[in-house]
């Protein structure tokens, strides 16, 4: 495990407040142009993120969120998330995102049936959302 003098600060908000707060040896996160490690004394940076998993390593222990979109923000070795909703690993309700999963998909059946865009990229991005709970939680 890596020293208390080489970890960075991770801390992952959303409106609701905040969802998380560690230390981490290795923070791992989606970006929009790809998956990004991040290690004590990285170079600063902004990052949108996709709706991915957020990995969180620090020795042997891993913890695991869902980041549903947002952006990261690397500096002093403080990254900061801000979401539009995350939830840990243990917080995901499966049942509930399943239900999302399934109205989704009908969702997204009906509005290619209508030619209706706005519904369509609505309900893609929920069931993003959807997925993304349900692989983060069983992974
Ligand atoms: P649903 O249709 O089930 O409400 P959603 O994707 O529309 O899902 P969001 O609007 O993204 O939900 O989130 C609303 C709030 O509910 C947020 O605080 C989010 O963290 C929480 N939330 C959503 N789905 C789940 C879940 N499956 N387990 C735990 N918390 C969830």
């Amino acid at each position: 495990m890596a020293d208390n003098q080489s970890v960075l600060s991770v801390s992952i908000v959303t409106p609701d407040g905040q969802v998380y707060e560690g230390k981490s040896d290795l923070l791992v996160v989606k970006t929009t142009i790809g998956e990004l490690g991040i290690m004590y004394n990285h170079v600063p940076l902004i990052a949108s993120l996709e709706v991915d998993e957020t990995r969180v390593k620090l020795g042997e222990n891993e913890d695991k969120i869902a980041v549903n979109g947002g952006f990261l923000e690397f500096s002093d070795n403080v990254a900061t998330i801000v979401a539009d909703s995350a939830e840990r690993q243990d917080d995901i309700d499966v049942n509930r995102a399943e239900s999302a999963r399934e109205r989704a998909k009908a969702t997204i059946e009906k509005a290619q049936a209508a030619h209706d865009a706005d519904s369509l990229a609505r309900a893609e991005v929920a069931l993003r959302r959807a997925i993304n709970r349900i692989n983060v939680a069983k992974h």
